[in-house]
C-alpha cells in the first residue's frame, strides 16, 4: 500500500478565521488547550457509547485518557487521546470546514470588533481546534479511527492557507495525537508547571485523567456530582471562584440534582456583587452546560429565563447528546424542561434566602433591577411578587425596604389597596401633591423609582387580595374613611368651605374655560393639602408614569389631557375666589390660573418649554413687587 498524500487548500472562511488567530495579540494563549483537550474528553466520551454499544473497536483495551507530553528541547506539545479518532474522511470533514458554531460567532464579533477583540473573544467562545495556532508554528494530527478497518492517517498544517494529509502505512494506536511545534515566543506551553496549572485552571472537571509525566493533574472531582450532604460551604465557594474569577465568595448557591423528567445536576451562585454589566450587555448571560462532565456551551441562555440572569453556574445532563449545535439546542425540549425545573428552585431559593432581611437586601441590591423583568413570566407571579422589594412612605430613608406581605401586614383595618406613586428619587416623590392625603391620613405609599416599577405593578394587578394602585388614581373617598393623623389637618372652618359654593363652582368654570381644550375639567380637590394645585389622569386613564413612558417612546411631546384639581384650602385658592366674585373678568385671575397650570405640568415632567411660564412669574412678580412696594411705602 502507497501512502497518498495530497495537499489541499482551507476553505475561505477558515483562512480568514486563521489569518485574524495567526495575526492577534493574545494575553490568553493557554485556552488553547482547554479546547484540545475538551476535544479529546469528547472523542472519549464517544469511544466510551461505542463501548457500552458493544461495537468492535481497534485497541480495546487501551485505558480512556489523555496524554500531554511536553518537549522542552525540541519545542514541542503533544497531547494525545485513546478516544474515537478519525478516518480520513471524517479528518478532512471536522478539522476542514467549519461546521461549528462557535466559530461562526468567533468571525461575526471579530469582524464586528477588529482584530482589537479577538483575544477576548477567543477568551470567552474558544475557536475549538484552531485556537491552536495561537501558539503553533505547524500542528500535526495522527488519528486512528476506532473503527477496525479504517487506517490512520496524518493531518499537518502551518496555519496559512494550506493542509496536507496522507494515509500512513504504518500502524498506530486508536486514537489521536496533537503534536505541536509551539512558536519562539509560546516555549512555555512546553514547560510541565505551566501546563499542570492551566490543565487545574480550565480543565479540571474532565471525566478521564489527563496524565503529565506518568501523574494525574485533574484530581479535583466535579463537584456538582458528589452528594449534597457531602460538600462543605467552603468547597462550595472555592468552586464558584473557581468559575467566576470573584475574589468575593456567593451570596447563596443552589445545588439540584433532579432525575424526572430530565436527568441534570445544576450548580448555581448568586455573586455577592451588582450585577451591573448585565444592562451593557443584556444578553450575555446564562449557565455552563455540561454534557457528560464535558463542556458544550458557556453561559447558555436557554437553561435560565433573563430575569435570572444575575446567576452563574452550571448544569450537567446526561439525557442530551454530545456533538449538539447551538442552534439546535435552542429548540431542544429537554433544555427547556431544565429551565422550567430550575426556575422553580431558584425562586425556592430566592424565598428562602429573603427570610434573612439584610442578606435579601444585599441581594435586591445587587440584582434587583435584573429579576424585575420577570413581571413577564405568568407562570410564577406569585411567587415573583412576594419577592419585590420597594421603599417606601414608611420608611426613614430611600434605604429601607419592605414587600408588599409586609405594606398588607401595616394596612389599615378596612384597607384594600395598596398604593404606589413614582418619581426621580424619594425627594422628588415626597413633593408630588397626591401623596399629600395619604400623609395626611396616614396610609403607606410604595415609591418607585425606576421606570420598571411602574410596568410590574401595573401588569400584577392585585396582591394577595389588595388591589395595586397608583396613588394618583386612588379615589379620594376611600382614603377620607382613615382618619387625619396629624392636629394642623384642615376644619372645616367657614373659610375653608367657601361660603358660596356657587361662587368657588363658577370659579372653576371659569378656570377651565381660561385653560380651555388643555385640561378636561377643573375641580375641586379632595387629595391635597399642602399644595394649591394637581393634574390627575382622568377615570379609566392609565397612570401618569406609564403615559409618560409610552410617550417618551413614541416621540409625543404635546401634554396629555389632565383634570386639574384645585385645593379649596390653600390661601392661594382663597385668594383667586376672593379676586373672581370681585371680577369674573379679572386678568390677574386668569394669568394666576395659567400659572398653577403649568407650574403642575412642569412638576409632572411635561413643560416642554418653559420659556412661556417664566415670563409669566416675572411679570407676576413685577406686579407683586409693585404692590408690596406700595403697601411699604418706599
Ligand atoms: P468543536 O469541538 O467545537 O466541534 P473543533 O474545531 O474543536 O470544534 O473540532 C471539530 C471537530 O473535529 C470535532 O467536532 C470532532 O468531530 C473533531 N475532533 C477534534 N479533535 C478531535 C479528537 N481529539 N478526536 C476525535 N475527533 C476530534
Amino acid at each position: 500500500m502507497t501512502a497518498k498524500k495530497s495537499t489541499r487548500q482551507f476553505k475561505a472562511e477558515i483562512s480568514q478565521l486563521l489569518e485574524i488567530i495567526t495575526h492577534s495579540i493574545y494575553t490568553n494563549r493557554e485556552i488553547f488547550l482547554r479546547e484540545l483537550v475538551s476535544n479529546a474528553s469528547d472523542a472519549l466520551d464517544k469511544l466510551r457509547f461505542l463501548q457500552s454499544s458493544g461495537a468492535a473497536l481497534a485497541d480495546p483495551d487501551a485505558p480512556l485518557e489523555i496524554r500531554l507530553s511536553p518537549d522542552k528541547d525540541a519545542r514541542t506539545l503533544t497531547i494525545t487521546d485513546t478516544g474515537i479518532g478519525m478516518t480520513r474522511e471524517e479528518l478532512v470533514e471536522n478539522i476542514g470546514t467549519i461546521a461549528h458554531s462557535g466559530s461562526a460567532e468567533f468571525m461575526r464579533r471579530a469582524a464586528e470588533q477588529g482584530g482589537a477583540g479577538a483575544d477576548s473573544i477567543i477568551g470567552r467562545f474558544g475557536v475549538g481546534f484552531y485556537s491552536v495556532f495561537m501558539v503553533a508554528d505547524e500542528v500535526r494530527i495522527t488519528t486512528r479511527s476506532a473503527d477496525p478497518a479504517a487506517a490512520p492517517v496524518r493531518w499537518t498544517s502551518s496555519g496559512t492557507g494550506s493542509y496536507t494529509i496522507e494515509d500512513l502505512d504504518a500502524d498506530a494506536p486508536r486514537g489521536t495525537s496533537i503534536e505541536i511545534s509551539l512558536k519562539e515566543d509560546t516555549a512555555d506551553f512546553a514547560d510541565p508547571d505551566r501546563l499542570r496549572e492551566i490543565i487545574r485552571a480550565h480543565s479540571n472537571f474532565i471525566g478521564f485523567p489527563i496524565l503529565l509525566a506518568g501523574e494525574r493533574v485533574n484530581t479535583t472531582p466535579a463537584l456538582w456530582r458528589e452528594p449534597k450532604f457531602q460538600i462543605k460551604k467552603e468547597q462550595y465557594d472555592e468552586f464558584y471562584s473557581f468559575l467566576t474569577y470573584d475574589s468575593k465568595p456567593p451570596l447563596e448557591h443552589l445545588h439540584v440534582a433532579v432525575d424526572a423528567p430530565v436527568q441534570f445536576t445544576g450548580l448555581l451562585f448568586i455573586p455577592d456583587a451588582p450585577s451591573g454589566s448585565f444592562f451593557e450587555d443584556p444578553d450575555n448571560y446564562g449557565l455552563d452546560l455540561y454534557v457528560r462532565r464535558v463542556l458544550i456551551d458557556r453561559r447558555h441562555k436557554e437553561l435560565i429565563p433573563q430575569y435570572l440572569g444575575f446567576l452563574r453556574g452550571l448544569v450537567d445532563t446526561e439525557d442530551l447528546p454530545l456533538n449538539l449545535s447551538r442552534e439546535t439546542l435552542q429548540e431542544n425540549l429537554l433544555v427547556g424542561k431544565i429551565r422550567q425545573t430550575l426556575t422553580k428552585q431558584a425562586l425556592a431559593m430566592l424565598a428562602k434566602l429573603a427570610e434573612d432581611q439584610e442578606r435579601y437586601a444585599t441581594f435586591w441590591r445587587h440584582h434587583g433591577k435584573v429579576l424585575k423583568l420577570g413581571y413577564s413570566d405568568y407562570a410564577h407571579r406569585d411567587q415573583f411578587a412576594a419577592l419585590l422589594r420597594f421603599n417606601a412612605s414608611t420608611h426613614d430613608d430611600a434605604s429601607g425596604l419592605t414587600s408588599l406581605a409586609d405594606y398588607k401586614a401595616r394596612a389599615k383595618d378596612g384597607q384594600t389597596a395598596i398604593y404606589y406613586i413614582s418619581g426621580p428619587s424619594r425627594e422628588a416623590v415626597r413633593l408630588n401633591p397626591h401623596l399629600e392625603i395619604f400623609t395626611q391620613r396616614g396610609i403607606e405609599v410604595l415609591y418607585c423609582f425606576e421606570p420598571a416599577d411602574e410596568f410590574i405593578l401595573d401588569s400584577l394587578g392585585t396582591f394577595d387580595g389588595m388591589t395595586l394602585t397608583p396613588a394618583e388614581k386612588a379615589d379620594p373617598a376611600d382614603l377620607e374613611r382613615f382618619p387625619a393623623q396629624d392636629a394642623d389637618a384642615p376644619k372645616d372652618s367657614p373659610e375653608a368651605d367657601p361660603a358660596d359654593p356657587e361662587a368657588f363652582e363658577a370659579m372653576l368654570a371659569a378656570a377651565k374655560d381660561t385653560l380651555g381644550e388643555r385640561v378636561k375639567d377643573v375641580r375641586a380637590s379632595r387629595r391635597l393639602k399642602d399644595s394649591p394645585a394637581c393634574l390627575v389622569s382622568p377615570d379609566g386613564a392609565m397612570s401618569s408614569q406609564m403615559e409618560k413612558y409610552l410617550r417618551i417612546m413614541t416621540k409625543d411631546t404635546t401634554p396629555p389631557l389632565k383634570v386639574m384639581e384645585l385645593n379649596r384650602d390653600h390661601p392661594l385658592v382663597r385668594n383667586l375666589l376672593r379676586i373672581h366674585k370681585n371680577d369674573g373678568a379679572d386678568a390677574f385671575f386668569r394669568t394666576s390660573v395659567e400659572q398653577l397650570y403649568e407650574s403642575a405640568l412642569l412638576l409632572d415632567g411635561y413643560l416642554a418649554d418653559p420659556h412661556a411660564l417664566v415670563a409669566r412669574v416675572n411679570k407676576l412678580l413685577e406686579q407683586a413687587s409693585g404692590w408690596y412696594a406700595e403697601i411699604k411705602r418706599l
